[in-house]
């Protein structure tokens, strides 16, 4: 099976089983209620009505015809970041958290303009994207960005910040003032090499020294964390978390790591779900023509029985579109059944091929970190 090189946009809707899907990039990946409404309503009135939340805090929004995916994006094009250009995602809390840079919202605006006047380049800019970790409660940690910018000591004014390129082993340490310009600098390098993800600009680092740190976000005072079960919810859900988020400051923070953060919001029920499982299913046969099993159910259907605290990917084929870093144990669909893949990625070699859940399960379980 050939894994296709781009994502979907507004602009550029990706074919799947249940229609066309097209992906917002929310500025900061953040939406006030309203903009998240407005959403819900382009999900609701002019596709199938489901909405996904990606490991990169982006939403897909699913079941579009073309004309149909126009017409949303009509609707929701003003919330995205500026298209066929470098993504920019920022620690959920920045500018809300004490203990985060303080700079770091400046930093975001200015790195949002120098991004935002890039020349397009379709195709490659898509996949791109740039972490801005001001560090403090809810820090990104290793999630395989491009450029990784984190501040050196959160609470300090002057501290500076540790630049890193994917697949450069050499981090750059500079001050506040110079990062935007360092940023820059490498965005430029980036577009004349011609290449789609910066560690093709470092051949032969081997993939280790990228880092692929999974991250457990821990409940949070005065923040409400609501769980998004594998990314998945509906408009419906949708509205009802921006209801929720107007009892806080009004701002629905969206994370890679499927939860929304609202802060100040009222505590409700599901805060008290798990925050940061790390169980994760793509779409699976239901949504995507690639996979021959329901991800999703096998996925809960796991999490039951190895314990929410396990770390699984279940992914409908070797492109691992839920989860692209290593978990503890991946299992890869092929013809209605599982290829096992331990401490990698989806697309890595498998230990074990054609294996049904509850061979999985004995075989391998421990390793996933339960007790069965
Ligand atoms: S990982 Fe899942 S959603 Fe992505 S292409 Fe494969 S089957 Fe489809």
């Amino acid at each position: 099976m050939s894994l296709r090189g781009w994502c979907p946009s507004l602009a550029e809707p990706m074919p799947a089983a249940d229609g066309l899907l097209v992906r917002l990039r929310p500025r900061l990946a953040r939406l006030s209620a309203a903009e998240a409404r407005l959403v819900a309503d382009a999900a609701a009135r002019h596709g199938n009505g489901a909405i996904e939340l990606t490991n990169r805090g982006n939403l897909q929004l699913r079941g579009f015809s073309a004309a149909s995916a126009a017409a949303a994006a009509a609707m929701i094009g003003p919330l995205d970041q500026p298209v066929r250009r470098p993504g920019l995602l920022t620690a959920p809390l920045l500018g809300v958290d004490p203990a985060a840079h303080p700079a770091g919202e400046v930093l975001a605006a200015r790195l949002g303009a120098v991004i935002a006047a890039l020349p397009e380049v379709s195709g490659r800019a898509e996949k791109f994207f740039i972490t801005l970790d001001g560090g403090g409660a809810a820090g990104l940690g290793a999630i395989g960005a491009d450029i990784a910018m984190t501040a050196a000591a959160p609470a300090m004014q002057d501290a500076g910040w540790v630049l890193r390129r994917d697949g450069d082993p050499h981090a750059v340490f500079c001050a506040t003032d110079a990062v935007v310009g360092v940023v820059e600098g490498w965005l430029r390098d980036w577009l004349r090499a011609g290449v789609a993800r910066m560690r093709e600009m470092f051949p032969g680092v081997e993939a280790a020294a990228r880092g692929s740190a999974a991250v457990t976000v821990d409940r949070i005072p005065g923040v409400a964390m609501v769980s998004v079960p594998f990314g998945a919810m509906d408009a419906a859900r949708l509205r009802a978390i921006a209801d929720r988020a107007e009892s806080g400051d009004g701002v629905l923070r969206l994370t890679p790591w499927r939860v929304i953060m609202l802060a100040g919001a009222r505590a409700d029920a599901d805060a008290a779900a798990p925050a940061g499982a790390r169980v994760r299913a793509c779409v699976g046969r239901l949504g995507c023509a690639a996979a021959s099993t329901d991800t999703r159910a096998d996925a809960a259907l796991l999490a039951a029985r190895l314990g929410a605290d396990c770390d699984v990917h279940v992914s409908g084929c070797a492109k691992g579109c839920a989860h692209p870093m290593a978990a503890a144990l991946t299992l890869v669909g092929r013809d209605g059944r599982y290829d096992v893949v331990v401490d990698g990625r989806a697309g890595d070699a498998p230990v074990r091929l054609g294996l049904g859940l509850a061979d999985v399960v004995a075989q391998f379980g421990m390793l996933a970190g339960a007790a069965v």
